[in-house]
């Protein structure tokens, strides 16, 4: 609590902030993000985001997208620096460890500023000022909510902060459906809406925005890329780079992907291998007790939450399958009898 008055008393007068968030922002990333930024610019601050890397075109309607920094543009890293220069508060949104903020990292952990990591991940790495973090909380945006309140400020929410958040939540309950879905969460949810929050509209520009390619990828992977390991209670998606090329795919086609592995009857684990330019990058998920963080973390490098985790692999797409077979094999009662 002393801290928090620590970040009142900073946010008291007006602060250079940079906003950051976890590489491949989604929709609880960059809405936290944005939320608290539309929020900080209210009370009279400089604000800039910026983020690690380009992010889903269906975000794009969030208020302040435009002046979003993407450091993977040589241009717009160049700006962000410059700003990073003068800032006096950095801001970490949705992540637990540096690591994802992939190239940013090194800037952000060597500036003088005061920092702030806002987050619901597990195991937090110690790299900030001020931590404002709950595995509780179902969402980032959940958690910018309460603080906005707790810093006395809930009338400064208007309809694009609170569309924002609205946005975070909706998708990282999985639409109001994962175990994450609180009584609190049905409760900020309300306040957004009283807010201005337009959860129909929020709802068909994240869910109702396929392009044609995306969907007929979505149906090749789902007949041609799905491998089903019922005695295992697994299934899993390979994509490799020629099928993402093949269907011109755009960065979150593969978005939501993996619940499709995960929606068959009997399925307790799924996953989806998606083979980039730097790697195969993973996402896990899982049902009820089974915890793919732990396992996520183990062998691939990763985390995340109980159901929904991620992780990476340097070897080739075939290696890294066979070793996520053989892996799940061996570990099968520890992994399911939990
Ligand atoms: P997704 O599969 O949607 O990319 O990520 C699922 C969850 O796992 C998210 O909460 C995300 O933040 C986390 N996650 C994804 N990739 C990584 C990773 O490489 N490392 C860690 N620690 N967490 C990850
Ligand atoms: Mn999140």
């Amino acid at each position: 609590m002393q801290e928090l008055e620590s970040l009142k008393s900073l946010l008291a007068s007006p602060q250079h902030v940079i906003i950051t968030t976890h590489h491949k922002p989604d929709a609880d990333a960059l809405g936290s993000s944005l939320g608290m930024a539309n929020y900080l610019k209210k009370k009279g601050h400089d604000v800039t985001v910026v983020t690690p890397s380009d992010y889903p075109t269906f975000l794009h309607w969030m208020k302040g997208n435009d002046e979003v920094l993407n450091f993977e543009d040589e241009k717009q890293a160049l700006k962000a620096l410059e700003k990073l220069k003068k800032a006096t508060l950095l801001i970490g949104l949705d992540f637990s460890c540096p690591k994802r903020m992939h190239e940013f990292m090194p800037y952000f952990l060597e500036s003088k500023a005061f920092k702030v990591n806002i987050d619901h991940h597990q195991d937090p790495k110690d790299f900030v000022d001020f931590r404002y973090w709950s595995t509780q909380a179902a969402a980032t945006c959940e958690l910018i909510f309460e603080l906005i309140c707790k810093l006395g400020d809930k009338e400064l929410i208007d309809k694009d902060i609170a569309d924002c958040l609205y946005a975070g939540i909706m998708t990282d309950t999985g639409g109001f459906r994962h175990p994450n879905t609180t009584k609190n969460v049905h409760l900020i949810t309300a306040d957004l809406i009283e807010l201005g929050a337009d959860n129909t509209r929020i709802s068909r520009q994240i869910y109702d925005n396929n392009s044609i390619n995306r969907l007929k990828f979505i149906g090749f992977a789902i007949s041609r890329r799905l491998v089903i390991l019922q005695d295992l209670k697994t299934a899993y998606f390979a994509i490799n780079k020629k099928d993402l090329r093949k269907y011109n795919s755009q960065t979150g086609d593969t978005e939501g992907l993996v619940n499709y592995a995960l929606s068959l009857d009997g399925i307790k684990i799924a996953a989806l291998f998606t083979e980039r330019e730097d790697g195969i990058k993973i996402s896990f998920r899982s049902v009820e007790e089974v915890a793919v963080n732990k396992f996520a973390a183990e062998h691939f490098d990763g985390g995340g939450h109980k159901n929904a985790s991620g992780g990476k692999s340097v070897l080739s797409l075939k290696e890294t399958t066979d070793k996520f077979e053989q892996l799940i094999k061996e570990n099968q009662h520890t992994l399911f009898n939990q």
